[in-house]
């Protein structure tokens, strides 16, 4: 963010404003950390802050402080409605690109609020009027952290801002492991535990509740449903709605699936596919210079980082496996 655009949004959010906080479709880990460490944030500055997300998201991540006002649109729509159209400036987290919240864009599009995204994903779509991206970033909650700097805050980091931060950066760097994590990742983790963060306790909440049926899904993935391409150096899982229902699926069921793909020996892409609301819902994975992002967007209609990435396919699940394959020798 350049320094003009610093005090501009800076004067702006001088006096109380009508705040929306939205971010992206099937929010994770670091998109609800970074709504709910902005929220907190926003609060102490006496503004009317109001989270909405466009449908819902698992509940592991339901603890974290600001979670019991969250306004979820695909529950919700009509006084989603109403806070969007009555905002003074709408945040726009973890996504860049309107289409990533569904129906809930175009309430954001038309809406006259002001908007300012804050996001680490590639190629940034031109629908805000601030912007603090970095691609660099390990996660939208080192980006919400160094905004909070940015408006010369650092201070109000309090407890609830460091739980919730502190959870988007342990999600989105896989606790610490994924080549996004530096020296300043650390460093503000640190930070963050030095004014409150339970570090070992939300590793315990996100990862920790596993159900009975989350891991017997999980099982039955790694013993029954995994295809590895040698001659592709590719692995991929695929569920059917069908699997999903035997093992009383709930979301969240299936995170981090794909990454057992990705960590077999001589394996460089992983894939996970899985039916759901009519549509397959494709995530991927990758180690090294094969770029996803890429990948997804020319193929899948989607988009994300260079080693992680998803979106969707409107064929059927075999269709979408086929189509997968024959994408793959070329
Ligand atoms: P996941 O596979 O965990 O759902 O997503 C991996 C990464 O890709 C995340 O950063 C996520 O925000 C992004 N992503 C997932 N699905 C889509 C999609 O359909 N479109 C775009 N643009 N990004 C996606
Ligand atoms: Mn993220």
């Amino acid at each position: 963010m350049k320094a003009n655009q610093v005090s501009e949004i800076q004067a702006f959010l001088s006096k109380p404003k009508h705040i929306v906080i939205v971010t992206h479709w099937s929010p994770d880990g670091d998109a609800m950390g970074s709504s709910l460490g902005l929220y907190n944030y926003l609060i102490q500055k006496k503004h009317k802050v109001t989270v909405v997300t466009p449908n819902d998201y698992p509940a592991f991540l339901f603890w974290l402080p600001g979670n019991e006002k969250v306004i979820n649109f695909t529950e919700k729509a009509s006084p989603a409605k109403k806070v969007v159209a009555n905002a003074d400036i709408i945040f726009c987290l973890d996504f860049n690109s309107l289409k990533r919240i569904d129906v809930l864009g175009d309430e954001v599009g038309k809406s006259p609020a002001i908007k300012c995204i804050i996001d680490h994903h590639l190629q940034p779509e031109d629908f805000a009027k601030f912007m603090l991206h970095d691609i660099k970033a390990c996660s939208t909650c080192e980006l919400i952290y160094d905004f909070i700097a940015l408006m010369g805050d650092e201070k109000l980091i309090n407890k609830d801002i460091a739980n919730c931060l502190y959870t988007g950066i342990m999600t989105d760097t896989g606790s610490f492991r994924f080549p996004s994590t530096n020296p300043k990742t650390h460093r503000i983790a640190a930070d963050l535990i030095e004014v409150g963060a339970e570090n070992a306790e939300i590793h315990n909440r996100i990862y920790d509740g596993n159900t009975e049926d989350k891991l017997k899904l999980l099982g039955y993935c790694l013993a029954e449903k995994l295809t590895v391409l040698k001659e592709y150096g590719t692995a991929f899982f695929a569920l059917s709605n069908d699997e999903l229902k035997h093992f009383n699926y709930k979301k969240g069921d299936t995170e981090g699936v794909v990454n057992y793909a990705l960590s077999i020996e001589g394996i460089h892409f992983a894939a996970f596919f899985v039916e759901r609301d009519g549509e397959i819902k494709t995530s991927f994975r990758s180690k090294g210079s094969f770029n996803v992002n890429l990948f997804a967007r020319k193929y899948f209609n989607g988009g994300g980082h260079a080693n992680a990435a998803g979106g969707m396919s409107e064929l059927s699940l075999d269709e979408t496996i086929i189509k997968f394959i024959s994408v793959l020798s070329k």
